[in-house]
């Protein structure tokens, strides 16, 4: 038998602008080193670890059984429309109808599919920083430029609507906004809100305005740039099921915008998935229409931890930490350690089996920083901590940690 040739894979040059998201990775290895024996408390991955609401299950168990099997409308099924038309038009205070709805699978495909539609080599898009991989990813992977404003912790994490303002530009094509904020839990006030609302009104710029984990909100209410009529040109609003109603895995998210821009979106949804899944589409209907208990519960219960872990890092040598306001992760100062994020993160997870994520996965504002999910159970949120208080006894050296906490 011949030898199989082996022909050299030759990529596309943009998936060489293509980045990721570190949290799957660090998993992966916390896996392997969970396969040779260690002991490792996950709190890497940002997804609630809540099962799905048993009605909401049963829904789509029925839509199963009822045929929705089949190819469904790219833009979504009418009635899911229609329900989340409703509930964006009660949340955010204005009126919304159902066709500038896009039911995608996953709030993700809103981030990847806006940038395609709207953004062009050479154009210019600001994003947060530290935030959510994906979007300086897929700024670059279109050939944009990606132009971040850093969020400060001396802020709570919010922005700085006067360096916003500064940084937009004539190539200015879209603002990426994000609240409650993924890594810092960091929440627009509605002061922030309107000052950004001035800034878009002027400027005419689009806003992609992600807020995923708008039900997620500890102290205060959720305040949204969609709730602007006049700015509705200008923006498209991403929401979803994944984080509300711990449903990462079916699939399930939407955005909100004009409707010549939906059409659009939903071309590319025609493009690339077709449809969302029509059962798991039916049990969205179910998870807005139905009793919202569930929220509520989840809410609570990701505040209880938030205390603990503050409470406790707060003590441990090194570590300062803000109350998050929103969101389910915690992301404390570890400047005070003498540790850069990216070895301090390894060494936790190789040496006191916690698996945590470098602030630098959330861009290179997040040096000095780590992230912490909180979506784990309190007592092994208390076991991560246990650990990490006996590692940095042994491993981070008191007088140092207080010169350098002098000097932050
Ligand atoms: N946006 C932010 C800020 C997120 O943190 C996430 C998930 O972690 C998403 C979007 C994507 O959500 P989904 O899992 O629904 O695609």
């Amino acid at each position: 038998m011949s030898k199989a040739m082996h022909t050299e894979l030759r990529l596309a040059q943009r998936m060489s602008r293509l980045g990721t998201e570190t949290a799957f990775e660090v998993l992966a290895k916390a896996r392997a080193l969970e396969a040779k024996g260690q002991n490792i408390v996950h709190l890497e991955i940002g997804e609630p670890d809540f099962d799905t609401p048993a009605h909401i299950v049963d829904a789509a168990v029925d839509a199963l059984h009822q045929g929705f099997t089949h190819y469904g409308p790219s833009a979504g099924l009418p009635e899911l429309r229609k329900a989340i038309a409703d509930e964006v038009g009660a949340t955010r205070h204005t009126k919304v109808s159902a066709d500038e709805v896009v039911v995608v699978p996953g709030g993700k495909p809103i981030i990847f599919f806006t940038m395609l539609a709207l953004v062009e080599q050479g154009d210019e898009v600001i994003y947060p920083n530290p935030g959510f991989p994906i979007y300086e990813s897929m700024i670059q992977f279109v050939g944009a430029t990606a132009v971040p404003i850093q969020l400060r912790e001396e802020m709570d994490f919010r922005l700085d609507t006067r360096e916003l303002k500064s940084l937009i530009t004539p190539r200015t094509k879209l603002i990426i906004l994000n609240s409650p904020q993924n890594p810092t839990g960091g929440v627009m006030t509605l002061q922030d809100v309107e000052e950004v609302a001035a800034i878009v009104a002027e400027t005419g710029v689009m806003v992609l305005s992600d807020e995923i984990y708008s039900h997620l909100i500890f102290d205060g209410d959720h305040h949204s740039l969609f709730s602007y009529d006049h700015l509705r040109d200008q923006v498209i609003l991403l929401d979803g099921f994944s984080k509300t109603y711990a449903m990462t895995g079916w699939r399930m998210g939407y955005g909100v915008m004009r409707t010549d821009l939906a059409q659009q979106i939903a071309r590319l949804v025609t493009n690339s998935n077709s449809c969302t899944a029509s059962f798991t589409q039916k049990a969205g209907i179910e998870a807005i229409c139905g009793p919202q208990a569930s929220v509520a519960v989840m809410n609570d219960e990701f505040k209880k931890r938030r205390d603990y872990f503050a409470g406790r890092i707060n003590r441990i040598r090194g570590f300062h930490c803000r109350l998050p306001k929103g969101a389910f992760y915690m992301f404390p100062s570890i400047a005070g350690t003498g540790w850069k994020s990216k070895p301090l993160a390894d060494a936790l997870l190789e040496e006191a089996g916690v698996a945590a994520l470098s602030g630098t996965a959330f861009g290179s504002y997040g040096e000095g920083y780590l992230r912490f999910s909180i979506a784990n159970s309190l007592d092994n949120i208390r076991i991560a901590l246990d650990r990490i208080e006996a590692w940095v006894e042994k491993n981070v050296e008191e007088k140092a940690a207080k010169s350098l906490a002098r000097n932050l």
